[in-house]
């Protein structure tokens, strides 16, 4: 048998995108697009600039920040071996691993550090967006590969004002996203002090021992290992377990119910609309005092866009200088979801113009046109092979084209063009300067 015959009879494998994972494709990507413009338009407005961490750090990093018993760390982080570069310090030491990035707090605090950004005016404000990788089960609303946008404040005053500022900017970037049905729902977790967080979980945990006959096996072990947990427990035979237990609020120490009741009425003064919800957790020690979260309506169960809260121990924890900080992170995918639920049937990404032309001559004079559009601004699209005009005019509607400019010899003669418009099949004939200042101005009406 010849190679080439053996080559024939052997079908390339056909690839794809691993479970968890998808592409992103138009016009789906203009959506996205036009989310992250808005998120980098508003963040600017309020004083943010824009961080870029890399896409991995060490997993130690995660480990410490994320916690070493949460879902994160301990089962849903993808780990590889470093490279075997015996001069560099992260490659050379034995049992060393990297991680692609889970979420990105850690990632901006590490960089705080690093970068010496408590010798700025404080609060340091930054924003992120980019791709986080978790090895969770995929379904509707949660993928491996999914992307956040978020943003953190660290450093400055002890001022629930921040904690209130940072709300008012999520919410002003949801409303022009254009985002339906938005909850904002908002808790105060004390701080870890026997006074406070502390005595309260004790309370909890007792609590939990008296009814854990009647608890699922998830709960029965987060009595021990985190009892907080459990009241965001998902379980329907646990809700009426749960709201029985002892809440948090009537254990908060003075200084963190002045600190909550204090953002409660900064977020009033800023017009943001919250629900309080006593059961909004986060696990980890160095969360305290506000936590919050956005859901938003088309999402199944898997509702909440946003998570967020203040982690005023986190830097110390990574190295650096006791340093205050909030911050959220917003599921892009699932904001995506919910526009795209909301706008049902929107129309389709078209072009401006489309070129029809016929003839070398025309051509000629086509690929020039299509420069000057372009570059006042119009999508144009210049068909790269001649086509009949009843074909190309075909082609142009299939492309949902506003315009067809017509060019055959004719026109490049006359120097005078047609336009026509597709949706009601008028045309006109229009010198080449008053066709372009006639496309401007039926644009900039529209
Ligand atoms: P959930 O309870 O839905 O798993 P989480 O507590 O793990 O959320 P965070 O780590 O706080 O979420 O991340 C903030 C936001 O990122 C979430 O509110 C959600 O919108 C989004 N998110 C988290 N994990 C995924 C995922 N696997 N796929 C898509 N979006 C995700
Ligand atoms: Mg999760």
């Amino acid at each position: 048998m010849s190679e080439g015959a053996a080559k024939k009879e052997e079908k390339p494998r056909k690839f794809q995108a691993i479970r968890g994972t998808r592409d992103l494709l138009p016009p789906e990507t203009a959506l996205w697009n036009r989310v992250e413009q808005t998120a980098h338009e508003v963040f600017v407005t309020f004083g943010f600039g824009e961080i870029r961490p890399p896409i991995f750090e060490l997993t130690e990093l995660f480990a410490r920040a994320v916690g070493g018993d949460t879902d994160i760390v301990s089962k849903e982080m993808y780990t590889f071996a470093p490279g075997y570069d015996p001069n560099s310090e992260e490659e050379s030491v034995p049992g060393r691993t990297l991680t692609l990035r889970p979420e990105a707090t850690a990632s901006v605090c590490r960089a705080y550090i690093e970068h010496n950004m408590q010798q700025l005016p404080q609060p340091v404000k930054l924003y992120y967006m980019g791709p986080m990788f978790r090895r969770e089960r995929p379904q509707k609303g949660r993928y491996r590969q999914f992307y956040q946008i978020g943003a953190e404040i660290l450093g400055g005053p002890d001022a629930p004002a921040i904690d209130a500022e940072l709300i008012e900017m999520l919410m002003t970037f949801f409303e022009r996203c254009g985002l339906q049905g938005t909850e904002l729902s908002i808790n105060s977790i004390g701080h870890a002090a026997d006074n406070c967080r502390r005595g309260y979980v004790a309370k909890l945990r007792e609590a939990l021992t008296k009814v854990k006959d009647h608890l699922g096996r998830d709960s029965l072990r987060r009595i021990e290992t985190n009892p907080l947990r459990v009241l965001d427990s998902k379980l329907e035979h646990e809700q009426a377990i749960v709201e029985k237990l002892p809440r948090i609020a009537d254990h908060l120490c003075e200084d963190c119910k002045t600190h909550y009741a204090a953002v409660k009425r900064e977020l009033e003064l800023r017009g943001v609309i919250y629900r309080e919800n006593w059961r909004l957790v986060r696990g980890l020690d160095y969360y305290m005092r506000t936590t919050f979260e956005i859901t938003a309506q088309g999402l199944g169960s898997q509702n909440a866009v946003c998570g967020g809260g203040r982690y005023d121990g986190l830097v110390e924890l990574l190295g650096g200088p006791p340093t205050k900080g909030i911050g959220f992170a917003i599921g892009e995918d699932r904001l995506m979801l919910s526009l795209q639920e909301s706008a049902k049937g929107a129309a389709p990404q078209g072009r401006d113009v489309y070129i029809a032309w016929m003839g070398e001559r025309a051509y000629a004079t086509a690929t020039r046109a299509a420069k000057d559009l372009r570059k006042a601004g119009f999508s144009v699209e210049l068909p790269p092979t001649e086509l009949k005009f009843g074909k190309a005019l075909e082609r142009a509607s299939k492309l949902a084209s506003r315009f067809a400019l017509i060019l055959g010899d004719n026109e490049v003669a006359d120097g005078q063009w047609t336009l026509k418009t597709l949706a009601d099949g008028s045309q006109q004939k229009l010198a080449e300067q008053a066709l372009l200042e006639y496309l401007r101005t039926v644009s900039a009406g529209s």
